[in-house]
């Protein structure tokens, strides 16, 4: 995996996503793009290019549809890496401000370990 150093990140969950492009219209940063792929209802959706997020939250607000956009913030402070037991590749691992114990997988969402 291949680990942005931008401030901020973006996970789209495409079986969430209709596509509608509302957040790639309201990006400022310019960087979600709509996928040539079809999700399983038969929508192109929304993309990360990979580089360039602020973490604004601004994509996560224009989107119509709940647990569509995860955006996660100070993106460029976190450095662990782990071995997701859910979706099984090496990603970055995040602890939310809600509950900083709880490390969850970048890529699947799902938590990896409970550190407390
Ligand atoms: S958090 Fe801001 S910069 Fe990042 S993808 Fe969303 S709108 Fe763009
Ligand atoms: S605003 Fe939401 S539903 Fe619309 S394209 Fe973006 S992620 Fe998909």
């Amino acid at each position: 995996m291949t680990v942005s150093k931008s401030r901020g990140h973006v996970v789209i969950s495409t079986e969430e996503c209709k596509g509608c492009e509302l957040c790639i219209e309201a990006c400022p940063a310019d960087v979600l793009i709509l996928s040539d792929k079809f999700n399983t209802h038969g929508y192109h959706t929304s993309a990360y290019k990979g580089q360039g997020c602020t973490g604004c939250g601004i994509c996560f607000y224009a989107c119509p549809e709940p647990g569509a956009i995860t955006v996660f913030k100070r993106w460029d402070q976190m450095t662990e890496m782990a071995d997701c037991p859910h979706c099984g590749g090496e990603y970055k691992v995040y602890s939310t401000e809600d509950e900083p114990h709880l490390l969850i997988c970048t890529n699947c969402m799902k938590p990896i370990k409970d550190s407390q």
